[in-house]
C-alpha cells in the first residue's frame, strides 16, 4: 500500500488535483485557499518562493489522534524541506548559508485573524551570526531574529503580546526615541536577548535553538489554532463548518527590507471600492509586509513603483493580468521584491463592495473573461438589495455600537437606512415632514391602514409590535421605506410622547437612526449614502442579462403545457405611481393591487363610511356611485402605466370594521359625552357606536371578509368590477393594451366562486358591450386558505388563475397570527432552532410549500394553462423565489423595490436548476 501523502510541494498541485478527483474546490479543501493558490501560481509560472503545504487532512488527523502527528507526516515534512533546500541552495539550520521559512495557516475559506503567521523560522544564535557574515547587515538580522522570538512567543507559546511590546516600548523610552526605525543593530541584538529571557521567565524553558523544534512546534500550533476560541467564534459567525481543518504553509522567507532595491506591497487587480479596471494598492521600499499594513511609514501608491523599480513593476503588471485571466476574478495579491527580484506571496479573490462586484462582473463578461451566466451568478440578491437602499456607513455604525448607541433590535422588515426625528402619530409625522420639512421617523406600537399617510411621509418606520407580514412591514416594503418592526424592548408611551428602553428615554422630536437591513435602531444620527437604479448602468445591464436567461424557453423541465421559461417578476402596486416605478424597475405585470388601500384616501374614507353605515339599499348605491369614478380613474392609471402587461386587481379583502373608527375610542367618546352632558352630536356618535358594535367580530381575520363579504354584500365588488372594466375600456380606447385580471380573495370552497364569479363576469361583458371595446381579461382567485389548496382541482374549474397569498396561507397553515407571532414567540423559535427560518419571511417548504406544490399540480390537472403566481411577502425572498421556480409558478410578485432583487434571484434559480454553475465556466 502506498503511504498516505500529507505534504505537497508547491510544485505538486497536479498530484493534489488527481488525489481529490479534479475539482479545484476540493484542491482548496485539501491544501487550504492560500496553499492551493501558491501551488497554482507555481504551476502557471508565477515566481513564488519555494515551499510546501501540510494538508488539512493532516490537521484533522492530528486533532483526532489526541494532538499527535499522523504516522509519517513529520518525515514527509522534513523530506519536503530537503527539496526546498535543493531549490534554494540554502540549508535549514546551517550557519554558513541558512534557509529561513515562514509558517502560515490557511483553511479552505479565508478566516482573517484566526491565527498569526510566524516568520523567520530557522534563526538561532548560530544562524543569526552566520547571516550577519553573509549579509553584512547586523541590524537587519537581529531585527529579524527578535521578530521570530516575539512571534513564536505569542503564537506558538501563547505568551501575551504585551510581554514583548511593553519591553520594546520601555527600551525606546529609555533611549529617548519614538520609532522602531530609530533603533540600531546593537539595540535589536540586546532586545533579542531580552525577548529570549521573557520566554524563559514565562515558560521555564529556553526559546528553542533547534530550527527543527521551531518548525515542529509552529506546525502543531497552527493545527491547534483550528480549535481555538477565536477560530470557532469566527466559523460560527461566518457559517463555516468545523470539520474542514486548516493547512500549514511553509514558505521560503524573502525579505523586502534588504536595502533600497527591496520592497513589499499589496494590491487589488481592480479598484475594490468602485470596480474600475486599474491596479489599486500600496507599497514601501526597504520594508517588511507588516510595515505596509501597520502604517508605521507612509505607503506609496502602487503606480509610483514604476519609478523606483521599473523592471519589477512591469513584471508585476504582467503577473496581475495573468492571474486575473487565470482565475477570471479580481485578485488581491501580496508581493515582495528582494534585491530587485519579484516574488508573489499570495493571491486570492479580492473582497469588494456590492457596487464594485457588479461593475467587475459586467466588465469581465464584456471582456470575454467570463460568460454572462457567470456574471449573473457572481452577484448575490443581497448585493442588489444593498445597491438600492440608502445604507449606513459601516465604520460609523461600528463606532456607534462601541459608544453604546445601539438602542434596540427587531425584525428587519424593509431594508435601507433612515435617519430622522421621531413622532408618535401619523398626522404629526406627516405635518412635520410636509410643513416643517423635517426628516421624520414614525414610531408606533403597530400601524393600521389609516396611518399610511404618516408612513409615506416618513424616512423610516419603527414599531414595537408586529412581524414580517404586519401592516407596517408590508406597506413599508411596498413603498421602499426602511422599517424595523417588533422591537419589543421599546416601551412606547403615546401620552407622554416618548419611548424608553430601560432608563434610556427618547422624546418626540429627537433623532434616531433605523437600519431596516439589519433590524437595528440607534440613538442619534448615523450618516447614509443613497443610490438610484437609473444611475446604475452596470446593474441595469446585469439585470437585462438576468431577464434574458429567464425568458429562454426550455429553462425549466415541465409537463406539457406548463411554463418552460424561468420565472417572470411582477410587482405588488396599488397606485399608478407605484406601477410606473415597478415597471421602471423591470416588473412585467402587477400581481396584486390591494384595492382597499384606495379607500383610505382622505377624500374617499367618509364616502366609504357612509356606504358601510347605509340603512337602505338606495343609500348604499348612492355612496358606491360616488366611489366608482375614483376607482375607475385609479384602475385606468394602472392599465396605462402597465400598457401591454397584465394587471391583477384584487377585490375588497378586509372586514368592514377596518374602515370605521375603533370600537374602544368611539365607546370612550360616547361615555365622555354622556358624562359631561354634551348632547351636540351625541345621537350620531351613538348610532356610529351601534353600527361598529354590529360589525364587531371576535375573530375578524376569520370573519366577514374577502369572498364572504362579496357574497353577503355584492354591491361593493360589483362597483369595483364595473370600475375595473370601465377603466380598462377607457385605456383601450386611448390606445393602450389593457389586460385586467380580477382576483377574488379568501376563497375556501369552489361553491363560493360559483356564486360570485359568473355574476361579476356578466358585468365585465356588459361594460365591454356598452363601451364597444374588447380586450383580454381573466377571473381568478387567491389561494390563501388551506382548504382552497386542498381542493385546487375543483377551484381551477372556475378560477382562470391562482395567486398564492402566502401571508395568510402561512398564518392559517401554522395557526400563527401574522400580526403577533414574531413579537410573542416566533423570533425565539428561530433563535432556539425550533424553526429553521421565520416562515413569514421564507416559505416553509415542507408545510405551506407542500400545499402550494399540490395546488399547482392539481390546478393544472383541471386547467393545464392555469396561470400561477405568488403575491405574499415571500414573492421578494430569494429562497422562496427558488421554491416557486421549482413548483412551476409563472411569476412571482413583490414590492416594486424588490423587483430587481427578484429578477436576479429568478435568473439564479433558472441557471442553478439547469445545472449551470460558476465552476463550469472556469
Ligand atoms: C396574502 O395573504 O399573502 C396577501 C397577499 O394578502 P394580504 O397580505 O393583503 O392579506
Ligand atoms: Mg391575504
Amino acid at each position: 500500500m502506498t503511504e498516505k501523502k500529507w505534504v505537497y510541494l508547491f510544485s505538486e498541485v497536479d498530484q493534489a488535483e488527481k488525489y481529490v478527483g479534479g475539482k479545484w474546490d476540493d484542491v482548496k479543501a485539501l491544501l487550504g485557499g492560500k496553499g492551493a493558490n501558491l501551488a497554482e501560481m507555481t504551476r502557471i509560472g508565477v515566481p513564488v518562493p519555494p515551499g510546501f503545504t501540510v494538508t488539512t487532512q493532516a490537521c484533522n488527523a492530528y486533532l483526532a489522534e489526541g494532538y499527535n502527528f499522523p504516522a509519517k507526516m513529520w518525515e514527509q515534512e522534513l523530506q519536503a524541506l530537503k527539496q526546498v533546500e535543493n531549490l534554494t541552495g540554502k540549508k535549514f539550520g546551517d550557519a554558513s548559508n541558512p534557509l529561513l521559512v515562514s509558517c502560515r495557516s490557511g483553511a479552505k475559506f479565508s478566516m482573517p485573524g484566526m491565527m498569526d503567521t510566524v516568520l523567520n523560522l530557522g534563526l538561532n544564535d548560530e544562524t543569526a551570526a552566520g547571516m550577519v557574515q553573509l549579509t553584512g547587515d547586523t541590524r537587519f538580522v537581529y531585527d529579524a531574529y527578535r521578530r521570530l522570538v516575539q512571534m513564536f512567543g505569542s503564537v506558538v507559546l501563547d505568551l501575551p503580546d504585551e510581554a514583548f511590546e511593553d519591553v520594546l516600548e520601555e527600551y525606546k523610552k529609555q533611549k529617548g526615541v519614538k520609532s522602531d526605525t530609530d533603533l540600531d543593530a546593537e539595540d535589536w541584538k540586546s532586545l533579542t536577548k531580552e525577548f529570549q529571557q521573557i520566554v524563559r521567565r514565562h515558560k521555564g524553558f529556553d526559546f528553542p535553538q533547534d530550527p527543527f523544534d521551531q518548525l515542529r512546534l509552529a506546525t502543531e500550533a497552527v493545527f491547534k489554532s483550528w480549535n481555538g476560541k477565536r477560530a470557532i467564534d469566527y466559523r460560527n459567525a461566518a457559517g463555516i463548518t468545523h470539520d474542514l481543518g486548516t493547512a500549514v504553509n511553509i514558505v521560503t522567507m524573502v525579505f523586502g527590507n534588504m536595502g533600497w532595491n527591496s520592497g513589499t506591497g499589496v494590491a487589488f487587480t481592480r479598484d475594490p471600492a468602485n470596480g474600475e479596471k486599474m491596479l489599486y494598492g500600496d507599497y514601501l521600499m526597504n520594508a517588511q509586509g507588516e510595515d505596509v499594513v501597520a502604517g508605521i511609514r507612509n505607503t506609496q501608491k502602487i503606480e509610483n513603483l514604476q519609478n523606483e523599480a521599473p523592471v519589477a513593476y512591469q513584471q508585476f503588471l504582467d503577473i496581475c493580468d495573468k492571474l486575473e485571466d487565470h482565475y477570471r476574478e479580481m485578485q488581491d495579491v501580496e508581493f515582495t521584491i528582494e534585491q530587485g527580484k519579484l516574488w508573489m506571496l499570495q493571491t486570492r479573490d479580492g473582497k469588494r463592495t456590492a457596487k464594485a462586484a457588479v461593475r467587475i462582473a459586467v466588465e469581465m463578461a464584456n471582456e470575454g473573461l467570463i460568460s454572462k451566466e457567470t456574471a449573473i451568478l457572481k452577484i448575490t440578491p443581497e448585493q442588489v438589495d444593498t445597491l438600492l437602499h440608502p445604507q449606513f456607513d459601516p465604520k460609523i455604525k461600528k463606532t456607534a455600537k462601541e459608544e453604546n448607541r445601539l438602542y434596540a433590535t427587531g425584525v428587519n422588515a424593509s431594508p435601507g437606512a433612515a435617519v430622522g426625528q421621531i413622532y408618535f402619530d401619523a398626522d404629526t409625522t406627516e405635518r412635520m415632514a410636509k410643513e416643517e420639512g423635517q426628516n421624520v421617523i414614525m414610531v408606533r406600537p403597530f400601524t393600521k391602514p389609516d396611518d399610511v399617510h404618516g408612513m409615506l411621509a416618513s424616512k423610516g418606520i419603527l414599531t414595537s409590535e408586529g412581524g414580517a407580514t404586519s401592516h407596517a412591514a408590508v406597506v413599508a416594503r411596498q413603498f421602499g421605506v426602511p422599517c424595523v418592526v417588533g422591537a419589543a424592548a421599546i416601551r412606547i408611551d403615546l401620552e407622554k410622547r416618548q419611548m424608553s428602553v430601560n432608563d434610556k428615554l427618547v422624546k418626540e422630536g429627537e433623532w434616531i437612526s433605523v437600519d431596516g437591513t439589519s433590524g437595528e435602531v440607534f440613538l442619534g444620527k448615523i450618516p447614509t449614502v443613497a443610490p438610484t437604479l437609473e444611475e446604475q448602468t452596470d446593474l441595469l445591464t446585469l439585470l437585462k442579462w438576468a431577464d434574458e436567461v429567464c425568458a429562454t424557453k426550455g429553462m425549466r423541465k415541465a409537463p406539457e403545457g406548463w411554463p418552460t421559461t424561468g420565472l417572470q417578476v411582477w410587482a405588488n402596486a396599488d397606485y399608478p405611481a407605484d406601477a410606473r416605478r415597478a415597471r421602471s424597475y423591470g416588473a412585467v405585470g402587477i400581481g396584486l393591487c390591494r384595492t382597499e388601500h384606495m379607500f383610505f384616501e382622505p377624500e374617499r374614507l367618509p364616502i366609504v363610511q357612509q356606504m358601510i353605515l347605509s340603512e337602505t339599499g338606495a343609500q348604499r348605491k348612492a355612496a358606491l356611485d360616488e366611489l366608482l369614478p375614483y376607482q375607475r380613474a385609479d384602475f385606468q392609471g394602472l392599465f396605462e402605466a402597465m400598457d401591454g402587461y397584465p394587471v391583477i386587481i384584487r377585490l375588497i379583502d378586509p372586514p368592514l370594521h377596518e374602515f370605521l373608527p375603533s370600537l374602544e375610542e368611539t365607546l370612550e367618546e360616547v361615555i365622555t359625552m354622556r358624562v359631561k352632558g354634551e348632547t351636540d352630536g351625541l345621537e350620531d356618535k351613538e348610532k356610529l357606536l351601534k353600527n361598529i358594535q354590529l360589525l364587531h367580530e371576535s375573530n375578524p381575520m376569520m370573519g366577514l371578509r374577502g369572498i364572504r363579504l362579496s357574497i353577503v354584500m355584492p354591491e361593493i365588488v360589483e362597483m369595483q368590477v364595473r370600475a375595473i372594466f370601465e377603466g380598462a375600456a377607457n385605456a383601450t380606447l386611448k390606445g393602450f393594451l389593457a389586460k385586467p385580471e380580477v382576483m377574488i380573495p379568501l376563497t375556501g370552497h369552489v361553491n363560493e366562486l360559483k356564486v360570485i364569479q359568473p355574476r361579476l363576469e356578466q358585468i365585465a361583458k356588459a361594460v365591454m358591450t356598452e363601451k364597444g371595446v374588447e380586450f383580454p381579461y381573466k377571473f381568478g382567485t387567491m389561494i390563501e386558505i388551506p382548504r382552497a389548496a386542498l381542493t385546487a382541482a375543483e377551484i381551477a374549474s372556475v378560477a382562470e388563475f391562482f395567486s398564492f397569498g402566502t401571508n395568510d396561507l402561512t398564518q392559517m397553515t401554522y395557526g400563527y397570527s401574522r400580526d403577533d407571532a414574531e413579537r410573542n414567540f416566533l423570533l425565539k423559535y428561530v433563535e432556539d432552532g425550533i424553526l429553521p427560518k421565520n416562515p413569514f419571511q421564507t416559505i416553509d417548504q415542507e408545510g405551506v410549500g407542500r400545499l402550494m406544490d399540490m395546488s399547482v399540480k392539481e390546478g393544472r390537472a383541471t386547467r393545464v394553462n392555469l396561470e400561477v403566481g405568488i403575491c405574499g411577502e415571500h414573492g421578494g425572498d430569494p429562497l422562496s423565489i427558488d421554491f416557486c421556480h421549482i413548483i412551476g409558478n409563472n411569476y412571482v410578485s413583490c414590492s416594486p423595490f424588490r423587483v430587481p432583487i427578484a429578477r436576479l434571484a429568478a435568473a439564479h434559480s433558472a441557471l442553478k436548476h439547469k445545472g449551470v454553475s460558476i465552476a463550469a465556466d472556469l
